[in-house]
């Protein structure tokens, strides 16, 4: 059985919440998805990749819309050192943009955070409105994504 996570992460990769903030959005995600078997928050120093779970596909350019197969994972490779990901800027090979690697165009929806909140197990039919997401914009002091990974 797929097994579906709702998770919630800062536009900004770099962004940490204050921890009351943190406390209290917890407790409005648990609120707002009952079924949750769990639901947790991690806030680690540096950027971290949170992959969108099953069928992964390297992401395209947003510039010429290339497959960034050829040198995506090399470029993730030189961004990371050793326990999360430093500089995220790269010029893309395929057109010389200027951009960052959270800027490419992940089809799966896969994230670049120091933060995230994670309702995991739950049904995805509790999902939160967009009034509720705002509420936790303001709670949390950043603007936020939120979407349904399956495991
Ligand atoms: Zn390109």
């Amino acid at each position: 059985m797929a097994e579906h996570h709702f998770q919630l992460v800062p536009v900004d990769p770099r962004f940490y919440p204050a921890p009351d903030a943190i406390d209290t959005a917890q407790a409005v995600v648990r609120a707002l998805i009952p079924s949750a078997e769990e639901v947790h928050a991690s806030c680690r120093p540096g950027i971290h990749f949170f992959d969108a779970g099953e069928g992964f596909e390297e992401p395209k350019c947003p510039f010429c819309d290339a497959d960034t197969a050829p040198w995506w994972s090399d470029a993730m490779s030189d961004a990371w050192d050793g326990t999360h990901f430093n500089e995220l800027r790269i010029t893309t090979p395929c057109c010389g943009a200027s951009t960052s690697l959270d800027q490419l165009r992940y089809p799966n929806g896969d994230r670049f955070g120091s933060f995230i909140i994670e309702a995991a197990l739950a049904d995805p039919a509790e999902n939160p409105s967009s009034e509720q997401i705002s509420q936790l914009q303001s709670i949390l002091g950043c603007q936020l994504v939120a979407y349904w990974i399956t495991r």
